[in-house]
């Protein structure tokens, strides 16, 4: 192919930059355009004061070879900055006990059996979907298939193996697990809603069991910080030939004739592209469009309801007073009878203990998070300005209360507390009102695809199949890849 295909991609996210790099590999001259002054959106690493802080995602999965960020260090022959986090995250239950996430299967299995003596039947399901997910998405996997040639490719990806996965097709993850111990239902919702952006009783059974594997599948701490993925990926384009343009917000993409033609920037430049890819929200792309949105795409918009926001913590912390041997990842739930998110569950993540490049001497930057309706804050900000501030305020003692059951006397470490709202996410990676995580995955027959009603433009990121999470977002990216080649040919 020649270099004569241009493709535009809008952002600097993972999802954006993989699909970017990939078609470079694949010769296409790629332009990524990003707003802001450093890559990575939600799995961005942001400086202050001397700290490195990790702006959303923390732990980052799928480096090994068949997992989708090792099979892009293949294709594009790079070195990904990571060290395996084991055990992956602890998960400290309302009843006071804690649950070890091993990756270490053997370690884990031990872990239920004494955490969850009655679960067996339940894990032995869960360890069987997922086996059998992983190994159909670690084929080519054109998920939801939306051409002829995607059920042929899927077609072939079938294995007799898989077929044991078919009377799961159209259950949630709660159909199969116990639901007399408040404790293991309270654990299974934990994991989904960092992994699947909802709870068991919501989660398709087959994408929340490979969910449920992550820590298997081998978690990782990233050198720097998380925002070194996506730094990786831009020095890898910008070696390459490729260019990733900072501070160059994109405001319009043109249509002519039904086909996206270009992006125009805020700052006053104008690219023609071939192809464009959107690493964006379908609603930022609804408004980048203007009246060009197409009607299924407009029909979408009004349809899909808001999706989690998130509201974080970022702490400078002081190593000489925290205790010692502290894990790095630990998840907190606070009241089996409440719904999670909303301060009642709380990740916080230390930066890597050697990673000494992240804070000043002697001192340690964390990150935590919990999911929120987007709606309330919005409306504070809009309505009541001091109203906001008082929420914010609430909501950081909330985040620190839950921080002090995983780490007690956290509180008397901490010299510097930023809060973050979905206010602030919305300015800082430009996802429309803040919200993060791409949609629950609440079946795979309603997976979000690539296509966007614009033939030559895509969406890429977190809101289409698989969603969230920087491995996710790899898998999507390369569909987006493989499809935009197919239709270039
Ligand atoms: C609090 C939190 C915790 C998380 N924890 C984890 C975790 O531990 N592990 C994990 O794997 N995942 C985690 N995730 C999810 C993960 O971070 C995301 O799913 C993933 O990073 C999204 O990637 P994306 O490709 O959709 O791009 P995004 O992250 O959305 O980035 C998009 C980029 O595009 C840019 N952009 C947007 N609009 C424009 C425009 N008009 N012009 C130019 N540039 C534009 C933005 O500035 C941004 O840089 C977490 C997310 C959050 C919010």
């Amino acid at each position: 192919m020649s270099k004569d295909k241009h493709t535009i991609v809008i952002g600097a996210g993972i999802g954006g930059l993989t699909a970017g790099a990939l078609l470079l590999q694949a010769g296409h001259q790629v332009t990524v355009l990003e707003a802001h002054i450093y890559p990575g959106g939600s799995a961005g690493t942001f400086y202050h004061q001397k700290y490195r802080f990790d702006a959303g995602a923390t732990l980052a999965a799928g480096f090994s070879p068949d997992g989708p960020h090792g099979r892009v260090a293949q294709i594009l022959d790079l070195q990904w900055p990571v060290r395996p986090a084991d055990p992956a995250w602890l998960v400290h239950l309302p009843d006071g006990r804690t649950v070890t996430q091993w990756s270490d299967p053997t370690r884990w299995r031990e872990e239920w059996i004494t955490a969850f003596p009655d679960s067996g039947d339940f894990w032995r399901t869960q360890e069987l979907l997922a086996k059998i997910s992983w190994d159909v998405s670690s084929r080519p996997f054109p998920w939801p298939p939306q051409k002829a040639r995607d059920f042929i490719t899927l077609a072939r990806a079938l294995r007799p193996a898989t077929a044991r996965a078919l009377p799961f097709l159209f259950r949630k993850i709660s159909d199969f697990a116990p639901d007399d111990d408040p404790m293991f239902r309270s654990f299974l919702d934990g994991q989904l809603l960092i992994s699947a952006q909802t709870t068991a009783d919501k989660a398709d059974a087959l994408y929340g069991s490979a969910a449920l594997d992550l820590p298997r599948r081998g978690v990782n701490h990233v050198q720097g910080g998380i925002g070194s993925l996506a730094k990786t990926l831009v020095d890898w384009i910008r070696a390459n030939g490729g260019q990733v343009l900072y501070r160059h917000q994109v405001e319009r993409i043109d249509v002519k004739n039904g086909r996206a033609v270009g992006a125009r920037t805020k700052n006053g430049l104008r690219l023609e592209g071939d192809t464009i890819l959107g690493n964006v929200t379908p609603w930022s792309l609804g408004d980048l469009l203007a009246d060009a949105v197409p009607r299924k795409l407009r029909r979408e918009l009004a349809r899909r309801q808001a999706t989690w926001g998130a509201f974080t913590l970022y702490l400078g912390l002081n190593t000489e007073t925290l205790p010692k041997q502290v894990a790095s990842h630990h998840q907190v739930i606070i009241d089996s009878n409440q719904p999670l998110g909303e301060g009642n569950s709380v990740f916080i993540s230390l930066a890597d203990a050697h990673d000494s490049g992240r804070a000043p001497e002697g001192r340690r930057p964390a990150t935590l998070s919990t999911h929120v309706a987007i709606a309330p804050w919005w409306q504070l900000y809009q309505s009541d300005h001091q109203a906001y501030l008082r929420r914010r305020a609430e909501y950081t003692n909330r985040l620190l209360a839950a921080a002090e059951k995983a780490i007690p006397g956290i509180r008397g470490s901490i010299e510097l507390c930023l809060p973050g709202t979905p206010v602030t996410f919305e300015f800082y990676t430009r996802r429309s009102s803040g919200m993060v995580g791409g949609f629950p995955q609440t079946s795979l027959i309603s997976a979000r695809g690539t296509r966007t009603g614009i033939k030559n433009l895509w969406l890429v990121g977190d809101s289409i199949f698989p969603g969230q999470s920087t491995a996710g977002v790899t898998l999507g990216a390369m569909r987006v890849a493989a499809d935009v080649l197919g239709a270039s040919g």
